[in-house]
């Protein structure tokens, strides 16, 4: 039997950008052997039919070709780029942002754009007592995103791997439960980024650059990382030898690897949440920190773990609307 498909539909519209959609909600009727039940058509299954459907563009280089080139932009109009330079402080007094603290000075500022980690930023970079919304506490007791292993890997030849590939685990819905309440197995799902099959500037002639990564529990799950990391990688290695009999190790020229617990200490990510606040419909969209920050004037916000939300397009869309209100000033 076909499932039935009911739907409804909802218009919204959003002030903050002015778009208008309507949302097709859909419930699914599936016969099981117990009987018929109602199950959602989840919106973010969308998602991944769009990219089948549609394809995904590749950036030529890697991801970090669109940031060599804003930054491009910046100099050639007139701004500068500082990198390898931790922020220390935002300078916030009487809840108004007024500059950083780099190197140990005060550099004052009319307005103060943040791109690093929300969590991290508003726990490590501003003083409790200037936060309301999002105090300190409050931070804490908000949900949180899976963390991810990843290896990165550059090889002495280029192996037989689609661009996009995931390798699921054997009791799949198993291990997305455990994801979801924190717990580990050995019976992990990956996904392997073989971009080399289509661009030949990710590594010199005849060699290849891959990365692997395994979403995992993120730091509020304890876990000794200088022993487990291994564990891990000896799982993928095993796994991609039994299902595509490749010896992955034999091929390896160069190798660097990120732990949940090297996201959170190298890369300032709230416990090492790489997609930042959970994305439940109560810190999804408008519920997410405004890019217009609500706690402090003049402290503006992008990226993941603000309002639109995770992932790349969606961290765009938050830099123009932020780029919208510095032109309002
Ligand atoms: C492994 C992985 C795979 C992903 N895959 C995808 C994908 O396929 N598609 C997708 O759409 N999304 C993906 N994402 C999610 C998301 O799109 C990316 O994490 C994205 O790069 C997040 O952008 P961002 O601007 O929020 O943060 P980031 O790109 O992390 O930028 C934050 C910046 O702030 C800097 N910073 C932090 N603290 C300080 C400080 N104190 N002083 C100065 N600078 C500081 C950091 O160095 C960093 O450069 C992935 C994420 C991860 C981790």
């Amino acid at each position: 039997m076909l499932p039935k498909i009911t739907r409804f539909s909802l218009s919204i519209s959003h002030s903050q950008t002015g778009i208008r959609a309507r949302v097709i909600r859909a419930l699914v009727r599936v016969k099981y052997p117990d009987g018929l039940h109602l199950m959602p058509l989840r919106l973010s299954s969308l998602l991944p039919f769009l990219e089948h459907d549609g394809g995904l563009y590749h950036t030529e280089g890697g991801l970090n070709a669109i940031n060599r080139k804003m930054a491009e932009l910046i100099i050639r109009n007139g701004g500068s780029v500082k990198t390898k330079t931790t922020v220390q402080k935002i300078l916030v007094k009487d809840r108004k942002a007024y500059g950083i603290r780099v190197d140990d000075k005060d550099v004052l500022y009319d307005a103060v754009v943040a791109n690093a980690d929300f969590a991290y930023m508003a726990t490590e970079l501003i003083d409790n007592d200037q936060l309301r919304t999002y105090t300190h506490e409050k931070v804490a007791k908000k949900d949180y995103s899976v963390s991810t292993m990843n290896i990165y890997l550059g090889l002495d030849t280029l192996l037989p791997f689609s661009h996009h590939q995931i390798v699921f685990s054997d009791d799949y819905d198993d291990y997305l439960r455990k994801l979801s309440k924190g717990e580990f197995t050995d019976d992990i799902s990956y996904y392997i980024h073989n971009p080399s099959v289509i661009d030949k500037t990710m590594a010199p002639e005849g060699k290849s650059a891959l990365y692997l990564l395994v979403p995992l529990p993120n730091m509020t799950s304890p876990k000794d990382w200088t022993s487990y990391q291994s564990h891990i990688e000896s799982l993928v290695y095993q796994s991609i030898k039994k299902k595509f009999d490749i010896d992955l190790e034999a091929h390896t020229l160069t190798k660097m690897i990120i732990t949940p617990k090297d996201w959170q200490d190298d890369y300032n990510v709230y416990q090492g949440a790489v997609f930042n606040l959970s994305h439940k419909l109560s810190q999804m969209m408008y519920f997410r920190p405004h890019n217009n920050f609500e706690d402090i004037k003049g402290l503006y916000l992008v990226g993941g773990g603000t309002h639109p939300g995770s992932g790349l397009p969606t961290i765009y869309q938050s830099a123009i609307i932020t780029s919208k209100y510095l032109e309002k000033g």
